[in-house]
């Protein structure tokens, strides 16, 4: 039978093992509950499983009963499995128990999807040609997770380190259900951020000239980094800095000794991304000075660039289109400005990141509620499709190495 239909078949289950996850989310890099969860829908299955040390990881490895003596070669398959601080608004029969945590990025999607995969593949184990590792991870959502398992050894999990890396992600919006996007090269953008302090002298309101009011100068900054990006980036290499936070004073009569904002900056170069973190705390230093104030700017990098290697973001777009049909799949026309740790793994091992539609029969992809949206919701019809895609990109991509 053909692995998508077998996925259709355990496609209750799949949902079944979503709906318990979506139910009980968990932030960060310690989740005890879905990890439970997954090492229960693995257990009596033919892989050999470890657990992270620092985080709530679980590591599957399959051994094909055609695999070379080194075990190789072998592909990398990987499901982040975190939730974000958001209470739950969509009264979907499933949603969170759990006040300030909700799956809103759909990471129970694929948790699910991966172990529905794991039982795909281990029923196949004896015909496989080399070796599929599970990477089941915690903490995407801002905690660098997949370095920790890279830290922990999930790339040499079967000895050998993957010829290839994979994986899915589903979005709530934007993309219409079922359908498949990938392209070569950047998918999506590098994320770091800025944390500025501006030090002033506080005093009375009234008489500004006798104080050091940090606030006009920090909002100066604001609209000159803003100026910054129009004219020190190429169009065509892209940047996006976005204040999300500032704060200063208390109330109306007294000029605070400091002001602080912080802002996330994203790029999609090497080459934008340095300049970034060289000419951002330059622009605040001197802004400051201007002002005979002083300021710190912080540049921290957290994610690098989700880069697809482009052979094998053409071969999973090619097994899409043989799996589900040609209309089911799309080549990105651009990347896009969020950000994923998966780029720690893309930086060491070829593979491609694919994003999944799973916006809800009924909703218009152009205005239902987006990932990380407190009303996003993800359909359950895309789990069988992403079980199916994980399970077809393994078998493939080790028939073809
Ligand atoms: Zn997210
Ligand atoms: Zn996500």
């Amino acid at each position: 039978m053909p692995v998508r239909d077998e996925a259709a078949q355990i496609a209750g289950d799949i949902a079944e093992l979503r709906h318990a996850i979506h139910r009980e989310p968990e932030i960060g890099l310690e989740l005890p509950k879905t990890q439970q969860k997954v090492l229960a829908a693995l257990d009596g299955l033919p892989l050999e499983i470890s657990t992270g040390r620092g985080l709530s990881s679980v590591t599957a490895v399959l051994r094909g009963g055609r695999a070379g003596d080194s075990g190789g070669p072998v592909v990398l398959l990987r499901g982040d499995m975190d939730a974000l601080p958001v209470t739950e608004e969509t009264h979907v029969p499933y949603a969170s128990v759990i006040p300030g945590a909700m799956h809103a990025c759909g990471h129970d999607l694929h948790t699910a999807m991966l172990a529905g995969a794991a039982r795909l593949l281990s029923a196949r184990r004896a015909d496989l040609p080399g070796t599929v590792v599970f990477m089941f991870q915690p903490g995407e959502e801002g905690y660098a997770g997949a370095r920790q398992m890279i830290s922990e050894g999930v790339l040499e999990a079967a000895g050998e380190r993957p010829v290839a890396a994979f994986a899915l992600h589903v979005s709530s919006n934007w993309l219409p259900g079922g359908v498949f996007s990938t392209r070569g090269g950047p998918m999506l953008a590098a994320a770091d951020q800025i944390t500025v302090t501006v030090h002033g002298r506080g005093g009375h309101a009234s008489t500004p000239h006798e104080a050091a009011d940090p606030i006009p100068v920090a909002c100066e900054m604001v609209t000159a980094l803003q100026t910054m990006v129009t004219r020190k980036f190429d169009v065509f290499d892209p940047v996006v800095i976005t204040v999300g936070s500032f704060h200063a004073g208390t109330t109306d009569n007294v000029i605070p000794d400091r002001a602080e904002f912080l802002a996330t900056a994203r790029s999609f170069s090497r080459k934008s991304r340095g300049a970034l973190a060289e000419l951002v705390p330059r622009l605040i230093g001197d802004i400051a000075r201007a002002h005979g104030l002083t300021a710190e700017a912080d540049y921290a990098r957290q994610y690098p660039v989700t880069a697809n290697d482009a052979g094998e973001a053409a071969f999973a777009g090619q097994t899409v289109a043989e799996v589900f049909g040609a209309g089911r799949g799309e080549v990105a026309r651009f990347p896009l400005t969020g950000a994923e740790d998966f780029s720690f793994v893309l930086e060491q091992v070829p593979g491609a990141f694919v994003m999944l539609g799973a916006c809800p029969p009924g909703r218009d992809p152009e205005t239902a509620p987006s990932n990380h949206s407190a009303a996003a919701v993800f359909d359950d019809a895309a789990l069988a499709d992403g079980t199916a895609l994980y399970a077809e990109l393994a078998l493939r991509r080790l028939v073809r190495a």
